[in-house]
C-alpha cells in the first residue's frame, strides 16, 4: 500500500554527472537523497574511452574512472544509490509516485537526470545487424574489430573521437558524413584528418546496411549527384547525435518538439519539486561538465524549495 511507503525527500532519476552531481550536492545539503541508477550507471560518459575537457585531469581521465569517483564522492556523503530502473511515474500529485522494477517510491522532489540515447539511422538492416556489426558505442565494441574494416556515419564530435578510438583496433575506419564539412571541434578535425587509418566519404548517407550473419557493405549514397555505391566493411558504428530519454514523462511534463523536457534557468520544470538536469533538457551543449553543473544546480533547488516548505 502507497500510504506505508516511506516518502523520500529526494529521488534523482539517473546516475550519469547530471544525477551524481546533484546526489552529491543533495547529501552535503542533508537530504540523504536517494539515486535510480537505472541501467547506465554513469551514462554516456562511462562509455567514453578518455574526457580531456573535464577540468582538474590535465592528463584527461577515463570516462568510467571519471564516473567511479563521481559516484564514490556522492556516496562519501550518504547518497544511497538504487540499481533499480523507474517503469512509471505519477506526478499528477505530491508527494510523487515512482514504480519501478521491483518497487515503488515516493518523493517530494525529483531531479529527473535520465540524459539521452543514441540517435538511429532507421534504414533497413540497421536492427537486424545491431550487435552483429552494427555498434553505438566504441569504447564498448572497439575491440571486437582487430585488424578488422570499420566504418562510422556522422560528422560531429562523437563520430571523430570514436572513430579515432576505433583506429587503435581496426586496420581502417572510413567516416561518412552526409556533408562536405565536419561539425566537430577543431582539434578533433585535426586529429583526424592527420590519423593514417582514418579516410573520408563526404556528401554521402548509408541507405542499407548488407550482410548474411553480419555486417558485410553498406549501400551508400552521393546526396549531391544521386549515385549509389557500395562499400565492404566489417563493422558500422553510428554517431548521429543523441534523443532525450523522455516518454516515460510524456503528458505530464512540458517537452519541446525534440522531447527535451522544459525547464526555467533553475532547472524547474512546472510541476513544484520537479527538477530536470543534464542532457535531458539540455539540446545546446551537452558536456559532461555543463551536465554536472546542471546536476548541481538542481540539487540546490529542490534543497531551497524542501527548506522552503519546512519553514511554512
Ligand atoms: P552532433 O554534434 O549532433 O552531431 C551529429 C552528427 O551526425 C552531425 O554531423 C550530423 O550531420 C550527423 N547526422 C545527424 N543525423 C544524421 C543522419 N540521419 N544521417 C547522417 N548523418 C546524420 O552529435 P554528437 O557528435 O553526438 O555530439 C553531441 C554533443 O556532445 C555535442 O554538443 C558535442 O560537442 C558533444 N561531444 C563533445 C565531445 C568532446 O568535447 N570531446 C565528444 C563527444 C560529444 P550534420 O553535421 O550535417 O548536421
Amino acid at each position: 500500500m502507497s500510504d506505508e511507503i516511506k516518502v523520500e525527500d529526494l529521488l534523482i532519476l539517473g546516475a550519469g554527472p547530471a544525477g551524481l552531481a546533484a546526489a552529491l550536492y543533495a547529501a552535503r545539503a542533508d537530504l540523504n537523497p536517494l539515486v535510480m541508477t537505472g541501467t547506465e550507471l554513469g551514462g554516456q560518459a562511462a562509455l567514453t574511452d578518455r574526457i580531456e575537457n573535464y577540468p582538474g585531469f590535465p592528463e584527461g581521465v577515463g570516462g568510467a574512472e571519471l564516473s567511479e569517483l563521481f559516484q564514490k564522492n556522492a556516496e562519501r556523503f550518504g547518497a544511497r544509490l538504487e540499481y533499480d530502473t523507474a517503469t512509471e511515474v505519477d506526478l499528477t500529485k505530491r508527494p510523487y509516485t515512482i514504480k519501478t522494477y521491483s518497487n515503488e517510491f515516493l518523493a517530494k522532489s525529483l531531479i529527473i537526470a535520465v540524459g539521452a540515447s543514441p540517435n538511429k539511422l532507421k534504414i533497413p538492416g540497421e536492427d537486424q545487424f545491431r550487435g552483429k556489426g552494427i555498434s553505438y558505442c566504441a569504447t564498448c565494441d572497439g575491440w571486437f574489430f582487430k585488424e578488422k574494416k570499420v566504418a562510422v556515419v556522422g560528422g560531429g564530435d562523437s563520430a571523430l573521437e570514436e572513430g579515432l578510438f576505433l583506429t587503435r583496433y581496426a586496420s581502417s575506419v572510413t567516416i561518412i558524413h552526409r556533408r562536405d564539412e565536419l561539425r566537430a571541434g577543431a582539434i578533433l578535425q585535426k586529429r583526424a584528418m592527420k590519423n593514417e587509418k582514418i579516410s573520408f566519404i563526404w556528401d554521402t548517407v548509408v541507405t542499407e546496411v548488407k550482410g548474411d550473419q553480419g555486417v558485410e557493405r553498406l549501400v551508400l549514397e552521393n546526396v549531391k549527384d544521386g549515385k549509389k555505391s557500395e562499400l565492404e566493411v566489417d563493422g558500422f558504428f553510428i554517431f548521429i547525435g543523441h534523443r532525450p530519454n523522455t516518454l516515460l514523462f510524456k503528458g505530464q511534463l512540458e517537452m519541446d518538439e525534440k522531447g527535451y523536457l522544459v525547464t526555467d534557468e533553475r532547472m524547474r520544470t512546472k510541476l513544484p519539486g520537479v527538477f530536470a538536469a543534464g542532457e535531458v533538457n539540455d539540446p545546446h551543449y551537452r558536456q559532461v561538465i555543463t551536465s554536472a553543473g546542471m546536476g548541481a544546480a538542481a540539487a540546490i533547488e529542490a534543497t531551497r524549495l524542501l527548506e522552503s516548505e519546512e519553514e511554512d
